[in-house]
């Protein structure tokens, strides 16, 4: 393995200082464009260094806790200014840790700041109601209060996105937080840091632990001193977070896995679907919890559809992120890559029909990355896997409806609901799917991917424990409710 020699090696972050591991130990966060080059080492830590992160989260919370709001919002404008001045090197270290295109990176760490502002400025809002008493000489009231140290488990898809819209609000509710990033993606949150340390904010208010799931991730969910667990990943993982921390009592939130759904209806403007679903389908490589994978198209436009969708997908370019022009990367590491490999596979054999793509691209500069071709079969039908299960790959499985019904049918039927969408004109059949669609994000005319970060985020089904992320609802999670009862 080539290493390169700028790769430097990220510390954790406890306490406000940059500290080795107790294990001595440290891993290689891989390009997967080539693996031949290391972005970073990261700290492989153990449970001690949890422990070390937890008591300083506790001792920072006392004081933070009693801070106005508007004070800890300050240290969020701060660190969004930082975020911003280094937007281009956190973009770039995003793109090499885990493929997606620099210009989308570079998109979702602006997001980043964005999300810093907007919870900065929830500082300032009110968090109670008045509510009337039946004693007029009492005063009724609710308020809010923080909840303690909040543990963050985050995914590699989005790495700065999801850790901030995290962090962000459990920090201006009053938490503190410990945070262990999936390893793929460790640099990228060690620059995060880094814009927090900048920003000035005092020592244990955020920590990092970098580290195998297994270990940290599990040792987060049932450490006795953290009061709350926030989880976005696959589902087998969150099921296990949510046992831990109700078999504990802490409070936790999990958003997990998508099989996202867009309808495309007989009078649709076949151009915009078809553009809304190579964009949502295929758009970081398919690594999105929102991300179309299953297309249902109404039979008297399926072949329109699919002969315009084939036309646009083999125009797109496959390659590494960092050069310009390429417009779709690899998958984010190794296992992913297998992963997607298995499930085209398996369509292939469960029967369904390979219109595209298929394989890892060939050619020199394809050899040394994890790439998968832009994939689309037809003739999928329910009950095969890949209309089943989560691939999180370049994967669209095409299926024919006879009627608006069978099509909101054939959506429906999926263990998940996180997101839909359907294209047609016809406000009568837009209606029909909001008001019939399970699913947490229900969008019409509009690819499946993507919520403005002022929106409640989440899944219905097996796609979430049902709280929402984002934008006021997340008030609901990072603190809990005080009713006050004054009687003079
Ligand atoms: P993952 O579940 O493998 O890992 C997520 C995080 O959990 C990582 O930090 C990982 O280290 C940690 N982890 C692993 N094992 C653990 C354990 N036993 N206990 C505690 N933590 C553990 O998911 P991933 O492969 O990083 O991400 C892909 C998945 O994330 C997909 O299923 C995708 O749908 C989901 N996702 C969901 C959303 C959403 O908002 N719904 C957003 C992005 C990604």
């Amino acid at each position: 393995m080539t290493v390169k020699s700028e790769s430097r090696t990220y510390l954790n972050y406890i306490g406000g200082t940059w500290v080795p591991s107790h294990t001595g130990e440290i891993e290689a966060s891989i390009n997967p464009a080539n693996r031949n080059d290391v972005v970073g080492y990261i700290q492989n830590s153990a449970l001690p260094d949890l422990d070390g992160a937890v008591q300083a989260a506790s001792a920072a919370h006392k004081a933070w806790k009693r801070l106005a709001g508007s004070v800890r919002g300050d240290y969020l404008y701060k660190a969004a200014a930082i975020l911003e001045k280094r937007l281009d090197e956190v973009a770039t270290a995003m793109t090499r840790e885990m493929g997606k295109t620099l210009p989308e990176a570079k998109g979702e760490t602006a997001r980043g700041v964005a999300i810093l502002r907007y919870y900065a400025g929830e500082g300032m809002r009110s968090v109670g109601d008045v509510i009337p008493s039946t004693d007029s000489e009492a005063l009724m009231f609710t308020t809010r209060v923080p909840l303690g140290v909040v543990g963050v488990i985050t995914p590699w898809n989005f790495p700065v996105a999801i850790p901030l819209w995290k962090m962000a609000p459990a920090l201006i509710y009053g938490n503190t937080v410990v945070i262990k990033p999936a390893s793929e993606t460790g640099v990228t949150c060690a620059l995060l840091m880094e814009c927090f340390e900048e920003a000035g904010l005092p020592a244990g208010v955020v920590n990092m632990v970098t580290g195998d799931g297994s270990v940290i991730g599990r040792g987060i969910a049932e450490h006795p001193g953290i009061q709350a667990i926030t989880f976005t990943g696959s589902n087998a993982v969150g099921k296990t977070i949510g046992q831990a921390a109700l078999a504990r009592g802490a409070k936790y939130q999990l958003e997990m896995g998508g099989k996202n759904p867009v309808v495309v209806a007989a009078d649709a403007d076949l151009s915009l679907a078809v553009e809304a679903t190579i964009s949502g389908g295929l758009r970081s490589t398919g690594q999105k919890c929102t991300a179309t994978s299953r297309v249902i198209v109404h039979q008297d436009v399926y072949e329109p559809f699919k002969r315009l969708l084939l036309e646009r997908i083999g125009e797109l370019k496959i390659g590494d992120g960092m050069e310009r022009n390429v417009w779709m990367g690899p998958c984010a590491n190794e296992k992913q890559h297998r992963t997607v490999l298995a499930y085209i596979r398996k369509g292939k054999e469960e029967g369904a029909r390979l219109l595209c793509g298929g394989e890892q691209p060939q050619g020199s500069g394809y050899a040394d990355g994890y790439y998968v071709e832009p994939t689309v079969f037809e003739e999928v039908t329910p009950e095969m896997t890949i209309a089943r299960e989560e691939i999180f790959g370049p994967v669209l499985a095409l299926m024919k409806a006879e009627s608006m019904e069978q099509a909101l049918a054939l959506a429906n039927d999926a263990e998940f609901g996180l997101s839909a969408s359907i294209f047609t004109t016809n406000i009568g059949a837009m209606l029909g799917f909001i008001q019939e669609m399970d699913a947490g994000l229900v969008r019409i005319n509009a690819e499946s991917a993507g919520v403005e970060l002022q929106a409640p985020f989440g899944g219905m089904k097996q796609s979430s424990s049902h709280s929402r992320e984002q934008g006021r609802a997340a008030i609901e999670f990072f603190t809990a409710v005080k009713t006050v009862f004054v009687k003079s």
